[in-house]
Parts: C-alpha cells; sequence; structure tokens
C-alpha cells in the first residue's frame, strides 16, 4: 500500500542536498514493551518476526538478526517510517549525503524535532487534562 502524502512529508526531507529521512528504531519498541509489538513464528521458516500493529513501520523485522546486530556498535539502526509515531516510538534522523556549502546548509532544522515529542509537548498543554 502506498505511503499517504503526510507521511511522507513528515518523514522525508530533500530541501538540500542532504536529504534526511525520520526512521524509527525498533529497540525503543522493546525498551518500552510497547503493547502495540507483536511477535510471530513462521512455521515455514522457524524463525521469529516482529511488527508493529499500529503500522508506524510495515516491515517485519527478523528477530534474531535484529538481536545480532543489537549487540554490534552501531546497532540495528532504523526502518522506514510507514505510519504516524505516537509519544512512545523512538524515531532519529538519518542524513543520506554529506557536503559542504550552501547545497547541503540545513534550511528545514525542525524536521529534527521529532513529531512524537511535538505531540508530547502539546499533550502536556492540553486543558482537558485538567478538566
Ligand atoms: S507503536 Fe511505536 S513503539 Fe509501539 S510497536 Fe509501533 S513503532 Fe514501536
Ligand atoms: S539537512 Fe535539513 S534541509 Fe537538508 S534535507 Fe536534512 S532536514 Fe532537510
Amino acid at each position: 500500500m502506498p505511503q499517504s502524502a503526510d507521511v511522507v512529508q513528515s518523514s522525508e526531507c530533500r530541501q538540500c542536498c542532504a536529504f534526511c529521512d525520520r526512521v524509527l528504531l525498533p529497540s525503543g519498541c522493546i525498551e518500552s514493551r510497547c503493547p502495540y509489538l507483536y511477535l510471530y513464528d513462521d512455521e515455514r521458516n522457524g524463525r521469529r518476526y516482529m511488527g508493529c500493529l499500529n503500522k508506524v513501520f510495515k516491515v517485519e523485522i527478523d528477530v534474531e538478526l535484529f538481536r545480532e546486530a543489537e549487540r554490534t556498535r552501531h546497532g540495528y539502526g532504523g526502518v522506514k517510517l510507514s505510519g504516524t509515531p505516537i509519544a512512545r516510538c523512538r524515531t532519529a534522523v538519518e542524513r543520506a549525503y554529506y557536503g559542504g556549502g550552501d547545497a547541503f546548509e540545513c534550511v528545514n532544522p525542525s524536521f529534527f524535532v521529532a513529531p512524537e515529542a511535538e505531540e508530547s509537548a502539546a499533550a502536556d498543554f492540553d486543558l482537558r487534562n485538567g478538566l
């Protein structure tokens, strides 16, 4: 299924030559014991996969490969966002290209602010909470 324009807009920035993507870090799903994280065993190959019921990410991740990667210095890293993250999701911005000069000068610094952090801050100020 194609991604909605909103999700693409909030997960990609192409305003300079750095080409940044916001990705979801599955390590956060496990650490936060997110109830939307599911696991299933594939009887055909005997492997265990994990995925997101909320479809914040669409790929199903091989749990063994994930754990192996997490033991390395760089960890497993991120997967492409396919939905809008909620407050408990852990995201990061990955930059595709590095270079000097105006062509690589960031003109969209707000892209580095996690949308889930904004959502959380907005919720803190929601007056309905006090009613
Ligand atoms: S909702 Fe967020 S934290 Fe929970 S499983 Fe999905 S991506 Fe991970
Ligand atoms: S460095 Fe800034 S302007 Fe350039 S692609 Fe990344 S977020 Fe966008």
